[in-house]
C-alpha cells in the first residue's frame, strides 16, 4: 500500500480536515500536518496531531500527500508553487496525491495532469458528510482514479469514511459531487417554495408532510433536512437554521456547477436559477445558517419583505 512506505503529509487542517487527520492519527499512521493559518496549526497540534512548520516540510518523506482546501485555485497553487517550487517538485517521485477539497471538476483534471506529468499518481476524492461525518469517521467519498491509485489509498479511506464509490478516471469524484449537490439546492428550492405555497394555501406544514414524504415528492430535502420545524425534529429548521450544511457551501457547490453547466454546454435552466438564488441567499445573510434556510428568504419575498 501506498502508505506503507513514507508518512502522509496533511495539508489544511479546517472545520474538516483537522477531525479527518485525527482519524488517521488515531488508527496508527504517521502523519505530518501544515496549515498556512498558524490557529489551525494551533488547534490540530493540542488535538494531538503532529504538526510542522511548512508545507514542504510535511511533505518531504511523504508516500501520500493528502489535502484538504478551499478551493481549485489554492490546490493549484500549491502544486505548482508561487513563489517558488511547488509540491510536485519538492517530493520523492511516484508519491499519491490524494485532494479531498470541493474543487471545480476542470480544476481537479488539471491537478491530476500536473502530478501525472511530473511522475506522480493522483486520486480526487471530495466527500459528503459534513462535519459530522468527519468526526465520526463516516463520510461518504466519490472518487475519481485510475483503480490501482484507488487501492493505495483505501485503507487511509475507510478509516476516514464509512462509504467509497468509485466515480471513474480523474475528475470523476468531482463530477458526481458537483451532480449531486445540484440535486439538493434544487430540491431544497422547490421544497421550501411547495412549503410556503402550503402556508398560503391554509395547509399545516403537518399535513403537508405527511402527504410529501410518501408521495413522490419524496426527496432526503424534505424527509431530512425538512425546511419547516416540525415534522423532522431532528432538521436544523429546529434549531433556527444552525448548520448542518451552511449557505455559503451550498452557493460555492452550485457556482462549481454553473462552471461545469457552462463548461459542457448543458441546457441547465433550474441548476443556474438555483446557483443564484443561493448566492443572493449566502450575501443576504444565509452564509452561516443552514441552506434549508433559504424557506425564510422565501417567505419573506412571498409577503412583499423584498
Ligand atoms: P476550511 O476553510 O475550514 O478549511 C480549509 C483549510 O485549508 C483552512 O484552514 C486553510 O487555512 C487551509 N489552507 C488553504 N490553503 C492551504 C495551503 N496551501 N496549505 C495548507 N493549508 C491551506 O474548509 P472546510 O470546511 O474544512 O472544507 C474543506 C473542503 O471540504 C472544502 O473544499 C469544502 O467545500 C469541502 N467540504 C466541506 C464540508 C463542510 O461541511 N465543511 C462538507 C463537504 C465538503
Amino acid at each position: 500500500m501506498a502508505t506503507g512506505t513514507g508518512t502522509i503529509a496533511f495539508l489544511g487542517l479546517g472545520h474538516m480536515g483537522l477531525p479527518m487527520a485525527k482519524n488517521l492519527v488515531a488508527a496508527g499512521h504517521a502523519v505530518k500536518a501544515f496549515d498556512v493559518v498558524p490557529a489551525a496549526l494551533e488547534a490540530a497540534a493540542t488535538a494531538g496531531i503532529p504538526t510542522v512548520d511548512s508545507a514542504n516540510e510535511a511533505v518531504a518523506d511523504a508516500s501520500v500527500v493528502l489535502t484538504m482546501f478551499p478551493g481549485g485555485q489554492q490546490l493549484l497553487d500549491a502544486y505548482r508553487g508561487v513563489d517558488g517550487p511547488g509540491l510536485l517538485a519538492v517530493v520523492r517521485p511516484d508519491t499519491l496525491f490524494l485532494d479531498c477539497s470541493t474543487i471545480n471538476v476542470d480544476d481537479a483534471r488539471e491537478a491530476a495532469r500536473l502530478a501525472v506529468e511530473a511522475g506522480h499518481r493522483s486520486v480526487d476524492a471530495p466527500v459528503s458528510g459534513g462535519v459530522v461525518g468527519a468526526e465520526a469517521g463516516t463520510l461518504t467519498f466519490m472518487i475519481g482514479a485510475l483503480p490501482e491509485d484507488l487501492e493505495s489509498v483505501r485503507p487511509l479511506l475507510e478509516i476516514m469514511g464509512g462509504k467509497l464509490v468509485h466515480c471513474g478516471d480523474h475528475g470523476a469524484g468531482q463530477a458526481a459531487k458537483v451532480c449531486n449537490n445540484m440535486i439538493l439546492g434544487v430540491s431544497m428550492i422547490a421544497a421550501s417554495e411547495a412549503f410556503v405555497l402550503g402556508e398560503k394555501l391554509g395547509l399545516t406544514h403537518q399535513a403537508l408532510y405527511d402527504v410529501v414524504s410518501t408521495a413522490s415528492g419524496q426527496c432526503w430535502a424534505v424527509t431530512t433536512n425538512c425546511p419547516v420545524p416540525g415534522p423532522v425534529p431532528t432538521s436544523p429548521a429546529n434549531r433556527d437554521y444552525q448548520p448542518g450544511f451552511a449557505g455559503a457551501l451550498m452557493a460555492k457547490d452550485l457556482g462549481l456547477a454553473l462552471k461545469a453547466i457552462e463548461s459542457t454546454g448543458v441546457a441547465a435552466e433550474l441548476g443556474p436559477m438555483a446557483a443564484a438564488m443561493y448566492e443572493r441567499f449566502r450575501d443576504e445573510g444565509g452564509a452561516g445558517r443552514d441552506f434549508s434556510g433559504i424557506i425564510t428568504d422565501i417567505r419573506d419575498r412571498s409577503n412583499g419583505a423584498h
